[in-house]
């Protein structure tokens, strides 16, 4: 709609450019300004053992309550974090935040925490968070660190590296949305990984021929490779049902729990039941 004359270029904005245009800066003053200690939160999601043995894990995932802009994703946060250099800040508070909380969890039960690729791929960002690991007391073995395939596919010999130095400590490494990237495959034994993280995209085919054709195949795939297998999205009994026939040890999503406030969680661990409420239940 509107045209801008500049050096005699033209450009031509639609009303719809305008307001993403308008949207992003929003975005960005509203992160720069953020009191992010005080804004970002973290919610947990249970990770299950498929064939019904109980809850295994849970996976941090950020939360930001912006004064200016309301809840805002943790994609778009994170995002916007990385455009502007944020993010490694933004890790080392959330991730400060999850070694708070994890000590309120039963000894059997361990947590996942996503990093972005410019933390992998930042040696000072990791090496801060081994120091943070190391002053809380908690068992490195206890965590488990989500990286994505594109952050791999970005910069493999510092990751390789970065990676190495957790898993010397103990702590885990899963590759997330696995399946969705370009699954660049002979990058998964190069990478030093524990366990695969199949998208909550080949979940939803789950229970069609060919997609259970995918999952098996990258249940055999992750069984060669000693990977464990997660299956995110699981979201309906017919999915569930179907992780446990084709052998994938644990299964993650809102049919077994939605991210929640750790109060919440706790709840649910004590009752010792599948827990679907809304993330929005009073801690
Ligand atoms: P992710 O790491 O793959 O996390 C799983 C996402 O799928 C979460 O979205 C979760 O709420 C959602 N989900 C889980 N089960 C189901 C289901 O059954 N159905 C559907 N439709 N969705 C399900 P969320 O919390 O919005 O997070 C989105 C992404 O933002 C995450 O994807 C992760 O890539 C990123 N993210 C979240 N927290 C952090 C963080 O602390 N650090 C970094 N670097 N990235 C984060
Ligand atoms: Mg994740
Ligand atoms: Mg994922
Ligand atoms: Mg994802």
């Amino acid at each position: 709609h509107a045209k801008s004359h500049e050096r005699g270029q033209c450009v031509i904005f639609s009303r719809e450019h305008e307001a993403l245009i308008r949207d992003e800066h929003r975005l960005e003053t509203a992160l720069r300004h953020a009191d992010l200690d005080g804004e970002l939160s973290l919610v947990f999601q249970p990770i299950y053992e498929a064939r019904g043995i109980g809850m295994t894990g849970v996976e941090a995932l950020a939360r930001w309550q912006s004064p200016i802009l309301g809840q805002v994703a943790p994609d778009r946060l994170i995002a916007m974090a990385e455009r502007l250099g944020m993010i490694n800040q933004i890790t080392r508070i959330l991730f400060a935040k999850a070694l708070a909380e994890l000590p309120r969890l039963p000894d059997g039960i361990g947590m996942n925490f996503n990093l972005s690729v410019h933390d992998i791929a930042s040696p000072e960002t990791v090496h801060d968070l081994i120091g943070m690991i190391g002053e809380s007391g908690i068992d490195p073995r206890r965590l488990t660190f989500e990286i994505t395939e594109t952050a791999l596919m970005s910069d493999c010999a510092a990751a390789r590296a970065t990676l190495g130095r957790l898993r010397k400590l103990g702590a885990r490494v899963a590759l997330d949305d696995f399946g969705t990237g370009y699954s660049n495959l002979g990058m998964l034994h190069q990478i030093p990984l524990d366990v695969l993280k199949v998208d909550r995209s080949l979940a939803a085919e789950m229970t069609t021929p060919s997609g259970r054709a995918m999952i098996a195949a990258i249940r055999s795939l992750a069984q060669s490779l000693s990977l464990e297998c997660v299956i995110e999205g699981v979201e309906n009994d017919a999915q569930l049902a179907e992780v446990s026939l084709l052998g994938c040890r644990y299964a993650q999503g809102y049919l077994l729990g939605r991210p929640m406030p750790m109060g919440t969680l706790l709840r649910a661990v004590r009752e010792d039941r599948r827990h679907a409420q809304p993330e929005s239940a009073a801690a």
